[in-house]
């Protein structure tokens, strides 16, 4: 039976895979990119699929999917492999009373994916809680240990890791603390869930329910039987911009290190798109997230020309409302938009 990015994706988009591997020690997958690398056949390393949309044409290569488990904790060190399921990750650091990736909770996809777009949620990142990573560089061959700062964080969801494939992430460690107070909570909504103050604290355990409310509120836990996670979580990214333009003057906006931070779901609402758009839309197989208007979503049987089709619409609409490009936040192969 072929393998298909459908079958892999939380998008369920994408076409056949020519060889799939799945190493499940981390020496295994070191071995296995050596090889790859050495035979000069094109690699894509995947972890849950959940920032990846593939074309229908799928990738006549290698795929490394990671499915390593090692996992240990050293006092306030949590050091973990990159195929481990991100979610077991905080759910076990709450268990063993560690504070730090509470916020985190719930977000799909594997260890090895946090630092690539520094993965964040409710004002935590990847990088606040990150000590060290173990990279496989397939340029030299060598395998060696970083310390954030080569990793490039900085601007929004960016770093070295993104849109290359010479470092493959072979396991990470994050810095946490032994406390039963979580990291400051800076979220409006998610203090007003927990009845604290903005900058207040509550229990790890606490702060990771009500993460898991709010965060099923919009489709953003993974359920199979809910289209509207049927998705890549946020689609577009939020753009930086070095000017923000007059017609934009009304939305929201956020220092980063590149200019000023739009959020794209407002754009995107302003820009006459709500969430559920596109239901009646096209085929019916492509639609917004009735609860987030970021999400792109596959409603049953989509292709990924059909959620590109989408895509490059919903961008259209932007640009000819407020004269801003959206691109995306997920990892696009084999297809565009
Ligand atoms: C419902 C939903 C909600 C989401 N919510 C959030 C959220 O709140 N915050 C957020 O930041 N993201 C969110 N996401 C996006 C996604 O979950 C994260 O980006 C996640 O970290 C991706 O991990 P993954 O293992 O699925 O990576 P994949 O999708 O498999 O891969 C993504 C990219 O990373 C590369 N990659 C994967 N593993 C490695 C590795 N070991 N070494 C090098 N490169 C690698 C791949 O080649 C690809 O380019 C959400 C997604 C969904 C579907």
């Amino acid at each position: 039976m072929t393998i298909t990015f459908a079958d892999l994706t939380t998008m369920r988009v994408g076409g056949p895979i020519g060889r799939l591997y799945v190493p499940e020690t981390t020496p295994e997958a070191v071995e296995l990119l050596r090889q790859a690398t050495a035979a000069g056949d094109p690699l894509l390393v995947m972890g849950g699929g959940s920032n990846l949309v593939v074309g229908d044409v799928g990738w006549d290569g290698t795929v490394v999917r990671m499915a390593t488990s090692e996992f240990g904790i050293d006092g306030e060190l949590l050091t973990v492999a990159a195929g481990v399921e991100w979610d077991n990750v905080v759910k076990a650091a709450v268990e063993a009373g560690l504070s730090g990736l509470e916020a985190l909770s719930g977000i799909p996809g594997l260890v090895g994916g946090t630092p690539v777009q520094n993965v964040g949620a409710f004002g935590t990142v990847t990088s606040d809680v990150l000590d060290s990573l173990t990279v496989y560089d397939r340029q030299t061959g060598r395998v060696e240990r970083w310390t954030p700062d080569r990793c490039g964080f900085g601007s929004h969801r960016q770093s070295v890791f993104k849109h290359s494939d010479r470092w493959v992430v072979v396991e990470v460690t994050y810095r946490l603390r032994r406390s039963g107070q979580s990291r400051p909570i800076e979220y409006a909504e998610l203090a007003k869930r927990l009845g604290i103050e903005v900058g207040g604290t509550a229990s790890p355990a606490d702060v990771r329910e009500a993460v898991l409310v709010l965060r099923r509120s919009r489709a953003m836990v993974l359920d199979p039987e809910d289209h509207d996670t049927w998705s890549v979580g946020s689609f577009f990214i939020n753009p930086v911009l070095a000017e923000v333009p007059e017609s934009a003057r009304e939305c929201p906006r956020y220092p980063d290190v590149k200019g000023t931070k739009l959020p794209a779901a407002w754009l995107i609402e302003r820009a006459g798109f709500s969430r559920g758009y596109g239901l009646e839309w096209g085929d019916g197989t492509v639609a917004l997230s009735s609860r987030h208007a970021l999400a792109v979503t596959n409603r049953g049987g989509a292709t990924t020309s059909e959620v590109m089709k989408f895509a490059a619409h919903i961008r259209a609409g932007v640009e000819a409302r407020f004269g801003i490009r959206l691109g995306p936040e997920c990892d696009l192969v084999n297809c565009s938009f």
